[in-house]
């Protein structure tokens, strides 16, 4: 059973450290695909910058030379707040025997206890938690709970296994942060090396950061 890996997020705008991550845990996991999740309306955001077709266009474009990367559209089909336990559900519902790993980066993955319906998560697919070497998950409160009740050490079981699961990987953390990529095209300056070229275009002929 070869692991999707669905990786969900704002992406205002994508850029090199998502790719980056994708890719290793691509190739580190030896997953299916890594299915981007461009989310429609993020609950936990007041609002995003670029609107949700252009961050999901920018997406679409950022992606498109890669074997073994995706978009999923699921969370602009549905009216709403978007919910990861639904596109969850939604994925699942496609892929009712697979093996589905909900891809979240560290900063994510410590927030993971005020998801709406988060304890059914687990239920639906496995977390892979993508973190900077050295770094470890969290041993005590909720999150610790869940990593004594739910943690593997072993990537094979994520091929056994099609959900329930918390891994941990190491993956290359390259400092990019969407936020300084929007301050500083706001500032006026070229965010050119932080992402590919057509994303970098798209964010320049839209102005959609500008102001
Ligand atoms: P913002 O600066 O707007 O908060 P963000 O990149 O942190 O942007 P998202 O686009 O929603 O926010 O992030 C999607 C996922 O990518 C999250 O799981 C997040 O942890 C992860 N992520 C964010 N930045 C990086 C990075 N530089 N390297 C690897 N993963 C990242």
């Amino acid at each position: 059973m070869t692991p999707i890996g669905v990786f969900g997020g704002t992406f205002d705008p994508i850029h090199y450290g998502h790719l980056r991550s994708a890719y290793e845990l691509l190739q580190d996991l030896r997953l299916s695909e890594v299915r981007f999740v461009p989310s429609a309306a993020p609950p936990h955001r007041g609002g995003t910058f670029a609107p949700a077709e252009l961050r999901y266009r920018m997406v679409e474009v950022a992606i498109a030379d890669q074997a073994g990367f995706a978009i999923d559209d699921c969370e602009f089909r549905r009216d709403g707040p978007s919910y990861t336990v639904d596109t969850l559900t939604t994925i699942r519902e496609e892929r009712n025997d697979a093996s589905i790993g909900l891809i979240v980066g560290m900063d994510a993955y410590l927030g993971l206890t005020t998801w709406h319906r988060w304890d059914e998560i687990l239920d639906l697919a496995h977390v892979i938690v993508a973190h900077r070497p050295g770094w470890q998950l969290p041993e005590t409160g909720d999150l610790g709970e869940l990593l004594a009740r739910h943690g593997t050490e072993d990537v094979e079981d994520l091929h056994r296994a099609a959900g329930g699961l918390v891994y941990h990987h190491a993956v290359t953390q390259l400092e990019i942060a969407s936020t300084e990529i929007r301050e500083l095209v706001g500032a006026g300056k070229d965010p050119r090396f932080l992402m590919p070229d057509g994303v970098r275009d798209i964010i320049v002929e839209s102005g959609c950061y500008t102001n």
